[in-house]
């Protein structure tokens, strides 16, 4: 009899690393500087380091993280922000808090990143209407994956855009042999606890290069504050990393790499036991995913709910990222203007997660693909090879 198989496994990975996260909580017990104490600094030079950035700072979510680099290049009224349709809200949330408008770019069909050749056309439709003036590209590394960093690099310098990573999902994967952290102006990240490097609670940081954005960060992390406490510089927010936040992340950025490691080994036995049967989750060119979620795509709605439910019998959990295209939730579609982004539409109607975590046994990933093999329309129970 196997274990339940869960779609996440924090209390797993609480055992496994329980000795180091119990001395690093205690460590904070005992100085009890919980706001910006020195766990705080000591996870910003290993995140630096780890992604080859030359500076991060540590905030109170990824939203904050993306919000705080959007309020650093004064974006709000009047400014088109282009993102993806297909990604989680917070994407699409920050700005329009800001007051600035979201404009919805489609994604590829494979690969489920921005499709940049709608980017330009987009681009182009808001340049030509002449109402917004274009600002910033949000390209979101979805999934685990990189978006197309490259491409977006051009058609941000070409149009003057403001070039800002959301890496919310997928920290700890690379493009090109490095790490993700400088394919952008600045990069965001999130400690949600069920991101692949995940603390107790919220969290987030901001990676980038420039000291100068660095700097900005951390006065807008902190009310705007100047040198001195006391001393108001700009309209800032409540947006810091917990100490407590970060010492349970900086022990589990010691096993961090061995834990993508175990979540590439888990895709890897969905791929052989799937690939024949489902569209298993295209790898973008030369990179590494942090596989954040593992999707897969079936040939229409009546098929996910048929394996959906057939994982269920089983005991199997997944989930659909995302059920609904950001353009068609009702809180962004009266800042959409109407035009059809087919394959957000599409990927929403058939997508589905299985799950995937560094204590998953390969053989309850065998039993999964096995629950989703049986679970496909014509019932066909495969014969895997021992
Ligand atoms: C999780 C997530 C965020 C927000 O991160 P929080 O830490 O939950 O605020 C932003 N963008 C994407 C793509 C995400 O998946």
């Amino acid at each position: 009899m196997q274990d339940p198989v869960t779609f996440l496994d924090l209390k797993a990975q609480q055992r496994r690393i329980e000795p180091a996260l119990r001395a690093r909580l205690e460590a904070v017990l005992a100085h009890c500087q919980f706001v910006l104490g020195p766990e705080v600094t000591e996870l910003e030079q290993r995140l630096a380091a780890y992604a080859g950035a030359a500076h991060c700072v540590g905030v109170s979510s990824g939203t904050d993280a993306l919000q705080i680099a959007m309020m650093a290049e004064g974006i709000g009224r009047g400014h088109a922000v282009f993102l993806p349709a297909f990604t989680y809200t917070a994407t699409a949330e920050v700005p329009l808090v800001l007051g600035a408008t979201p404009v919805f770019v489609d994604v590829d069909p494979r690969t489920f990143q921005i499709d940049v050749a709608d980017l330009r056309r987009r681009i182009a439709s808001v340049r030509a209407e002449g109402v917004l003036r274009p600002r910033a590209v949000i390209g979101v590394d979805l999934f685990g994956q990189p978006a197309p960093w490259q491409e977006l690099r051009a058609v941000a310098e070409e149009h003057g855009l403001f070039l800002l990573d959301d890496c919310a999902q997928s920290f700890g994967a690379s493009l090109a042999g490095r790490k993700l952290g400088r394919e952008a102006d600045a990069t965001a990240i999130s400690f949600f606890p069920s991101k692949p490097l995940g603390g107790y609670g919220d969290g987030g940081a901001l990676l980038t290069d420039s000291a100068e954005r660095a700097a900005l960060y951390r006065s807008l992390r902190t009310h705007g504050e100047g040198t001195t406490r006391y001393e108001v510089l700009r309209t800032g927010m409540n947006g810091r990393l917990d100490t407590l936040q970060a010492a349970v992340l900086l022990a589990k950025l010691d096993v961090f790499e061995e834990e993508l490691a175990a979540r590439e080994r888990i895709a890897r036995i969905y791929d052989a036991a799937l690939g024949h049967r489902v569209t298993t989750p295209a790898r973008v060119p030369d990179s590494a995913s942090a596989w954040a979620v593992y999707a897969i795509l079936l040939a229409d709605t009546a098929a996910r709910d048929a394996i959906q439910a057939s994982l269920r019998a089983d005991g199997i959990p997944s989930a659909i990222y995302y059920p609904r295209p950001l353009h068609h939730q009702p809180a962004y579609a009266p800042h959409h203007r109407g035009s059809a982004l087919p394959v957000s539409e599409d990927l929403a109607t058939r997508i589905l997660a299985l799950p995937i975590h560094p204590d998953l046994t390969a053989d309850q990933a065998a039993h999964v693909a096995d629950a989703v093999l049986c679970g496909q329309p014509d019932r066909v129970r495969p014969v895997l090879p021992v």
